[in-house]
């Protein structure tokens, strides 16, 4: 944690009780993914402890979550001890060797950051917040070999992160700002670009124009801003309201991803999804394009 929650700025909302969340809170919904049974949107769409924790796990769960926020929204009355362990929870594994880092900036508004953990090189997607600890976790699992930044908006701390295990950082051209002008590779133009035989570098223009899907084993997507799943809609979803590019391109970049088999999403913001299968996800990503082109 870079701060701490303020006891005095505690919302009326919370659960009486050792844990908190104050007024700094984002509504990035970090907290929400980890712990959901501690964990829930109020009225005014923020965060709020709508249960104390029941027992040690949700505890472990609610303090994973308190090292996750970006904002140091939540707290604790009394000192907490087991929170160094909590943050070792981080990076934590999604699935076969995909991690969630945890940790998140609020410099991408609490984006989500994965470390794919493979013999070839470990490859960071996002840039999660500068933290040593979790820095000294990823080190224990062969540091990071490649940093794909999928678009503008979640770089964060992405310069930490290169000079900490000297990875070459890859973006795509159209996003590069004075901020990324230093990153080591950018891609160009609209064509997918193999980063290794079993990682591609998609571009899906539309949320931003540079914007970059990352697909992993035919297996799992990472989306950044453009695709994610949304509890609300029950299904895949992107919003026009936060595509500041252009929105028939983020359509015709959703209708591309119709030609690639992978069954997960793993975005920077909204919920994680997972499909039985490619041609379920298929289903699924027709199934959003349906809704979103009406
Ligand atoms: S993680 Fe922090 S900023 Fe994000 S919703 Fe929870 S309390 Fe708010």
């Amino acid at each position: 944690m870079d701060g701490m929650a303020r006891l005095s700025a505690r919302l009326p909302e919370n659960a009486p009780g050792d844990l908190y969340v104050d007024d700094t809170c984002i509504d990035c919904d970090t907290c929400r993914q980890i712990a959901p049974a501690v964990f829930a949107q109020s009225a005014r769409q923020l965060s709020y402890v709508q249960a104390q924790p029941a027992d040690e796990a949700e505890r472990r769960r609610a303090l994973m979550a308190l090292v996750a926020c970006p904002t140091s929204s939540i707290g604790t009355v009394s000192p907490a001890e087991d929170v160094r362990a909590a943050g070792e929870a981080f990076p934590e594994l999604v699935a076969e060797n995909v991690h969630y880092c945890g940790f998140t900036s609020p410099r991408s508004f609490g984006a989500a950051s994965y470390l794919i953990v493979r013999p070839e090189g470990n490859v960071l997607v996002d840039s999660p917040r500068a933290a040593e600890p979790l820095a000294r976790r990823i080190e224990s699992l062969g540091g990071v070999h490649t940093l794909l930044l999928t678009h503008a908006d979640d770089v964060a701390d992405h310069r930490f992160w290169h000079a900490r295990f000297g990875c070459e950082r890859v973006m795509h051209g159209a996003d590069v700002s004075s901020d990324t002008a230093d990153v080591e590779r950018t891609l160009g133009g609209a064509e997918a670009v193999p980063l290794a035989d079993d990682l591609r570098a998609v571009p899906v223009p539309g949320h931003t124009a540079g914007s970059l899907a990352l697909l992993y084993r035919e297996r799992f997507l990472f989306t950044g801003d453009h695709l994610w799943w949304s509890p609300r809609v029950r299904r895949l979803h992107a919003s026009r309201g936060v595509c500041w590019y252009s929105w028939p391109e983020q359509l015709a970049s959703l209708r591309r991803l119709l030609d690639l088999r992978f069954e997960w999403v793993l975005p920077g913001h909204g919920r994680r999804f997972q499909a039985p299968s490619a041609a379920a996800m298929r289903a699924e990503l027709e199934r959003a394009l349906l809704a979103l082109s009406t």
